[in-house]
């Protein structure tokens, strides 16, 4: 009797409420560490491991762009779209890695693949993007059945952005429809609804695709931009200018919000704004409100990648006892690493993250010329070519200010580790690990209320809130309230309540943990609806 109480309580404790352990499939253009341009990439890396460890059976679905070593051929094939579609698979953390095997990925994108995923250069995107996706979303049904060890047909897809947007499209219109997948459920989450997989309504585009004709409508999207993401047409560096002309286009994420039987987002603030007009909700706020709203559960970061007592780029490893020594010699080390003047009394800021406008790297450059008097600033980043070369320059503004246009991996862990504040300026950030890694060094973050930074970060708690920056314009207004915030901030280092905030910081737990409970509530609910 005592081993079985012993086994019931372990029961409890890896599998969900209902005690019935789901089939869960993710579909993602990423997942890390195989292929990632950012957060999507991230999330389908390490959620499905805590989901497994609940006692889930879960599957990734993503594309083979790359030989990945570990991912063996399974020698199954499927016949999607006209072509041979072969799956690889590997199984890790006690995760299925299904990678999807065709030369519209890999003879693409081989090679270190970075941000080349959807194009040869950012925002040039590949014009058969529409069928590679196609692709992935078929693949993902197909390989249940096809595949020996695939988890039949009674699953729940968890789609992600609008590259798997036809996950959910094809589970109502082509599956069920024909008395396949009957009990399956599609959610969708959206990372970031700026990308939505706009494209010409060419007719017959959509046939040729697979999607029953019952989809087409869903689809319909009129907008003001006279081009579509395309290797002819890429995104401009600048704002595209609007024309006073409509334009008809497929809008995917449109068709797979309206038919997924859940829309979630990472972080609850960030579905509010989506939902709240049509600038956040980049136009697809009357949909999204048509749904019901969607429901917005935070990201966790990796424990494994972001743990200062186990940093390989630490010279002195801390944890939340011996974090304001840690953090000291952290300090010492960045300072010394980017020609700073060696001091640990000066307040140090730091920023880490792409240079784009999206981040608010404009308003932090002019912030810096203030910031700079009195307090040192460091700044790691890549992206567009103006905002590097003014990192660059940045020694010329003052002593204290310095800039590194690279990715460097060691000096992102130097400087969560090493500053005392991280700036997080963005002007929209759906979720944001960037301040969660700060957090769990007892770095304390000072962000835009924007997104998941207003749900994570807290006003004297755990961080500085600066307020929400312009959307589209370099505002002096806000430049003014960021320097002021970093001012606030530099008056309480190094005092006790500094010090408080540092702990606070460090003594949370910012894991998938709680996030993951939470999905399997949501993917539960679905599955076995309450009333
Ligand atoms: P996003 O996904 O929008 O780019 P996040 O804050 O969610 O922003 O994640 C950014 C990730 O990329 C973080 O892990 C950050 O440390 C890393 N990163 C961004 N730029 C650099 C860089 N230049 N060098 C090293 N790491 C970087």
């Amino acid at each position: 009797p005592a081993k079985r109480a012993f086994s019931r309580k372990f029961m409890k404790q890896v599998v969900n409420a209902s005690g019935e352990p789901m089939n869960i499939v993710f579909v993602s253009a990423e997942v890390s560490p195989w292929s990632k341009t950012g957060g999507l990439g991230d999330v389908v890396g390490s959620l499905p491991i805590e989901l497994a460890k609940r006692g889930h059976k879960v599957m990734s679905i993503a594309p083979r762009y790359d030989q990945y070593r570990g991912a063996w051929d399974t020698s199954t094939t499927s016949n999607i779209l006209g072509e041979e579609v072969r799956y690889f698979h590997e199984i890790k953390d006690g995760v299925d890695r299904v990678f999807v095997d065709n030369a519209l990925f890999l003879a693409k994108v081989w090679g270190k693949t970075g941000s080349k995923l959807y194009g040869k250069k950012s925002g040039a995107d590949f014009n058969d993007n529409q069928k590679r996706f196609a692709m992935l979303a078929a693949a993902a049904f197909e390989c249940q059945t096809a595949l020996p060890f695939g988890y039949g047909e009674d699953v729940v897809f968890v789609a992600n952005d609008w590259h798997s947007a036809l996950v959910p499209v094809l589970l109502k219109t082509k599956y069920q429809a024909n008395g396949q997948f009957m009990n399956a459920k599609a959610a969708l989450c959206v990372h970031n609804i700026a990308f939505q997989g706009r494209f010409w309504a060419k007719d017959g585009v959509l046939a040729e695709l697979g999607v029953p004709e019952a989809a087409h409508e869903a689809f319909q999207f009129t907008d003001g931009c006279p081009t579509v993401y395309s290797e002819e047409t890429p995104a401009e560096e600048e704002k595209p200018v609007k024309s006073t002309k409509t334009f008809e286009k497929n809008n995917w994420l449109k068709a797979g919000i309206l038919y997924a039987d859940k829309n979630l987002t990472v972080s609850p603030n960030y579905a509010e704004e989506m939902a709240s007009g049509a600038d956040k909700g980049v136009e697809l706020d009357e949909v999204i409100n048509s749904v019901g709203g969607f429901e917005g559960i935070v990201n966790g970061m990796d424990p494994t990648e972001w743990n200062p007592s186990k940093d390989k780029f630490l010279d002195v490893p801390y944890d939340e006892e011996t974090v304001i020594e840690g953090k000291a010699a952290a300090k010492a080390a960045l300072q010394a690493e980017v020609g700073l003047p060696i001091d640990p009394t000066v307040p140090l800021f730091g920023y880490i993250g792409r240079l784009e406008e999206q981040k608010g790297v404009d308003i932090m450059l002019e912030a810096i010329k203030e910031i700079s008097v009195d307090a040192q600033v460091v700044v790691l980043g890549t992206g567009k070519k103006k905002f590097e070369t003014s990192i660059k320059a940045l020694e010329e503004i003052s002593p204290n200010a310095v800039g590194v246009a690279k990715f460097s991996s060691p000096l992102a862990h130097m400087i969560n580790a090493g500053a005392d504040f991280l700036l997080v300026p963005s002007r929209f950030e759906p979720c944001g690990l960037i301040q969660l890694h700060a957090m769990q060094y007892g770095t304390v973050p000072v962000v835009a209320s924007t997104g998941g930074l207003v749900d994570t970060v807290v006003e004297g708690l755990t961080g500085f809130q600066v307020g929400a920056m312009d959307p589209d314009d370099l505002c002096p207004e806000d430049v003014d309230a960021l320097v002021e915030t970093c001012k606030r901030a530099c008056e309480i280092f190094p005092t006790d309540k500094y010090v408080t905030m540092v702990k606070n910081c460090i003594g949370q737990d910012l894991s998938w943990k709680e996030p993951a409970k939470k999905w399997e509530g949501v993917l539960e609910e679905m599955m076995h609806p309450s009333e």
